[in-house]
């Protein structure tokens, strides 16, 4: 799945940021832990187990189609019998199946869910210099599909939990884990299933998902991304109706005429800017941490000054369009489709526009507005069928006590401020979201130089940093002790 933000690699971003000379804005604080909060874990000492249960997860073959996400389910479940954690497996297709752990707390406070899901995208085995499933280890690096999505974020979750269980902590709320699958395509067999079919199983206040992370530049952590909000994917399209005749006889009403009118319209069209509580600290953030002559659009984006605005979101579009989707509800138009024959004048052309609205955006109020820009009779507007994401009905919010505890503990693992991202693709915490989770999204530290050299997620090979696991799991240990000891 597409990571949120700043670490979304291929789309141009990362590039364009490697190449700016950011500064490290924070001093080295101290372990937050006293003796009060009882034993902690002895993270230099737990390094070999680390990498070990990471390389486990690394070498199921777990690429889908078809999935086989059950061979991590059943690996995890041993786990977890062994370390005396209460586990079930939860299966719409044998295959495809999920696993839900649970360390019970004293139940003052709602669960905490941590999530990663055990499927990964397929691969072109000749194209990868180490073995997509062998977890190779070299110059420092592992070497596998699913490194950096998302066996970094399920060998996360259960180091934590088997960390909480193993140091015996108090807790306040449930941690539940949830190993998913079907993520990278069909998310029927994983959230889907456990969202309709057993909801009281990972039933959460807040859950730890995919989609953020520690930024590298020149080999050092600049900033930590966490999602907090994602875009929801709303298909519009664009029917023409014409006359159909011959082709030697060209009629006003050639419909891909209309259409090729209607989509070049809508294509220049640029939706009005609106910020949320997530993008306006995004791009403030983003401002304080850039060089000035970067920093400026970031600044100008925000002005009321109409002039500013226009000329920063013009530099956005051209330089970093992944900047400009998160200022709006985009539109892309991505199929155009009609005739079938060279001397045939089609009754009827189709395109589709991949849409991604803003969280608040009002879908009706949206479809009206395209509408008047098509402003054409012969053109019908309309969504499409395949909306499949839920809308939220909470964001995650900055004020909130994970937030909170996510920037303290960026602080102190990576030295770094957190920026809050809005995705603009899709992921599986909408589910969640559509039901009142507020979801954070986290992940390893990866370089930014790491994607545009091809070993990004989903990329011909995917490699991530040994020492960078280390941190992860601290980090993610450290944000659910915060937030489910007992206190
Ligand atoms: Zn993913």
């Amino acid at each position: 799945m597409i990571r949120a933000g700043l670490r979304a690699k291929g789309l141009g971003l990362a590039v364009a940021l490697a190449s700016l000379a950011l500064t490290g804005v924070l001093a080295q604080t101290p372990s937050p832990f006293d003796p009060a909060q009882g034993r902690q874990p002895d993270w230099k000492a737990l390094e070999p187990e680390m990498m070990q249960q990471f390389q486990a997860v690394l070498r199921l073959d777990t690429r889908s189609p078809p999935g086989n996400e059950h061979l991590v389910a059943e690996y995890l479940k041993g786990v977890f019998n062994k370390a005396g954690i209460p586990a079930q497996i939860f299966a719409l297709d044998a295959n495809r199946s999920n696993i839900v752990a649970r360390l019970k707390g004293n139940g003052k406070k709602r669960p905490i869910l941590i999530m990663g899901h055990s499927d990964v995208v397929t691969v072109d085995d000749a194209k990868w210099t180490f073995p997509a499933f062998g977890a190779t280890r070299d110059g420092g690096y592992v070497y596998a599909r699913g490194t950096v999505d998302d066996k970094d974020n399920l060998t996360g979750g259960l180091m934590t939990m088997l960390l909480l269980k193993r140091l015996n902590v108090p807790l306040d709320r449930d941690v539940i884990f949830l190993s998913e699958a079907g993520e990278e395509g069909n998310s029927n067999f994983g959230m889907q299933f456990m969202v309709n079919q057993h909801y009281p199983e990972i039933e959460a206040e807040y859950c730890l998902a995919e989609g953020g992370g520690a930024v590298r530049i020149g080999g050092v952590a600049k900033y930590t991304t966490v999602e907090t909000l994602e875009k929801i994917p709303r298909g519009i399209e664009l029917v023409a109706h014409g006359i159909s005749g011959h082709g030697s006889i060209p009629l006003k009403s050639n419909a891909i005429v209309h259409l090729a009118g209607a989509v070049a319209k809508v294509g220049q069209w640029r939706p009005e800017i609106r910020f949320n509580e997530t993008t306006g600290t995004y791009f403030r953030g983003l401002a304080s941490i850039s060089p000035p002559d970067v920093a400026k659009h970031y600044r100008d984006v925000l002005s009321t000054d109409p002039k500013l605005r226009a000329a920063a979101d013009e530099w956005l579009f051209e330089n970093e369009p992944l900047h400009s989707s998160m200022l709006r509800t985009s539109v892309s138009p991505n199929i155009f489709a009609g005739g079938y024959r060279s001397n045939v004048i089609p009754s009827e052309a189709k395109a589709t526009l991949d849409v991604r609205a803003l969280p608040d955006e009002d879908p009706i109020r949206f479809l009206e507005q395209v509408k008047k820009i098509v402003n054409d009779p012969a053109v019908d507007v309309r969504f499409t069928a395949q909306n499949t994401k839920p809308a939220s009905v909470v964001d995650a919010r900055l004020d909130s006590e994970p937030y909170k505890a996510l920037a303290a503990a960026a602080t102190r693992v990576y030295n770094t401020i957190t920026l809050p991202t809005m995705s603009t693709g899709a992921t599986d915490m909408a589910q969640l979201r559509a039901r009142g989770v507020q979801c954070f999204g986290i992940g390893a530290a990866i370089d930014a130089e790491d994607g545009p050299k091809g070993f990004g997620m989903h990329s011909d090979q995917e490699r991530l940093l040994e020492t960078e696991l280390y941190r992860f799991v601290r980090y993610n240990y450290e944000v659910v002790h915060d937030l489910a000891r007992a206190k």
